[in-house]
């Protein structure tokens, strides 16, 4: 590994839950239901993370647990039931339904997988009920896919087929660029896991090379290793370096010729570094803070000190994988700190501290930190904007450069006299 310190924090967290990952989720599989068994503020986060339209038939819902579910009055498990049958009597185009557990659910124990159980029996294939936990007592939000991703696993067939197995959820134009990038390497056989429908699952086997593309799937890598198949070692696919040494990866690991390789690469990366040249301008010397929320920080944190020249003070990261990340610590500058876990007034004094340019944080510190007169970016941004691959470097740059520009304009005189 480089010379990055590893540091570890406990106390106080302020992360969104593992429910928010249903959000792309459900765009993702859209003969997916996802039913949180929560409360009315699961309900409520959950729908205004995602926006829905009253009038629109949503592929989420909550069932709502009751005071005297609370209270242990009534059967939570005889009403969970009556619910989802409801739910599958009035939307019989659903072919999936995961059943997310929440905080309230935990805590008073509704044992969800003998509820899918039970109803897998009882729907007879009709229906396949899976379940996942995306409690805040747990999971932070990116975890939420790393929970739904586990639970498929089972239900993948097993195959000796030779392929490629890209492993995590991206915008379907982006899919379908790194796809064609792979076939034109000539990796043919080349699935996506989740797929874009719940029921085309990829099968999977000991000649299944797993390509990840976000870095917080640590169960789901696990268990597709323990059905065979074989993780590639690689940075993730953010950035101009991170996405050719991903793609290079693959590529190897099928005995790609590395002209052939390069004669495809090259002019995409060409074409990004130009991109890129604006936005280096205006990054090149700000300092960033990283607070732990998405996972992405360490990947995301590489890109913008190596390809754009921010300084790091502090990559947080809520959990860390050394195994999975050991390829993008090895790229981080030296002396990098990273900080695994979360104490959140330790880590706000180190921001003011530290006087920061830009701190990438939830959106629940964002506003005080605004407040202080500190830019910010939503790490939320992350999982919701295409940014994966050499042609998107320079949008994934765009949203750190953006809201620098923004701050200028809102603070003239402060930046006139701080240049
Ligand atoms: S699962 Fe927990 S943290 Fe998430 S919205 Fe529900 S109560 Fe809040």
């Amino acid at each position: 590994m480089s010379g990055a310190t590893l540091l570890k924090e406990s106390g106080p967290k302020e992360v969104f839950c593992g429910l928010t990952s249903i959000v792309w989720l459900h765009r993702r599989m859209p003969d997916a239901f996802f039913l949180v068994v929560g409360s009315r503020t699961c309900a409520h986060l959950i729908q205004s993370a995602a926006g829905v339209m009253i009038f629109a038939e949503p592929r989420f819902g909550t069932a709502i647990l009751e005071e005297r579910d609370l209270a242990g009055l009534a059967d939570a498990h005889d009403e969970l039931n009556r619910v989802v049958k409801n739910l599958l009597a009035r939307r019989p185009e659903i072919k999936t339904l995961f059943l997310v557990g929440s905080c309230p659910s935990e805590v008073i124990k509704i044992d969800l997988s003998r509820v899918a159980e039970n109803l897998n029996i009882e729907l007879k294939g009709q229906v396949t009920v899976l379940n996942y936990s995306g409690s805040g007592i747990e999971t932070t939000f990116t975890q939420g896919e790393d929970g739904a991703l586990k639970a498929l696993i089972p239900l993948m067939p097993k195959s000796d087929q030779k392929k490629l197995l890209l492993v995590g959820t991206l915008a379907n134009a982006v899919e379908d660029r790194l796809v064609s990038i792979f076939n034109r390497l000539g990796i043919d056989n080349v699935e996506s896991f989740p797929p874009r429908q719940s029921t085309e699952l990829p099968s999977i086997g000991p000649e299944t090379k797993v390509l990840l593309t976000q870095p917080y799937l640590t169960d789901t890598a696990r268990e597709l290793k323990n059905k065979g198949a074989e993780i590639i070692e690689a940075p993730f696919p953010l950035g101009v370096t991170g996405s050719t040494l991903w793609i290079q990866a693959a590529a190897n690991s099928f005995g790609i010729d590395k002209s052939i390789v390069d004669s495809i690469l090259n002019p995409l990366i060409s074409r990004a570094k130009k991109a890129l040249e604006p936005h280096v301008e205006k990054l090149s010397g700000k300092k960033l803070f990283l607070l732990p929320e998405s996972q992405l920080e360490i990947p995301l944190a590489r890109f913008l000190s190596n390809e754009c020249g921010m300084e790091i003070v502090e990559i947080g990261t809520p959990y860390l994988n050394r195994d999975l990340m050991k390829a993008e610590i090895d790229l981080l500058p030296p002396n990098c700190r990273i900080v695994e876990g979360q104490h959140v007034e330790k880590q706000l004094d180190r921001v003011r501290d530290s006087s920061p340019d830009l701190v990438v944080c939830g959106m629940g510190l964002a506003n005080p930190l605004e407040a202080e007169g500190i830019s910010t970016k939503w790490s939320i941004e992350m999982v919701f904007s295409p940014i994966h691959g050499i042609d998107q470097a320079s949008d994934l740059a765009e949203l750190f450069s953006r809201p620098l520009r923004r701050h200028e304009i809102l603070n003239p005189t402060k930046t006139l006299t701080s240049n």
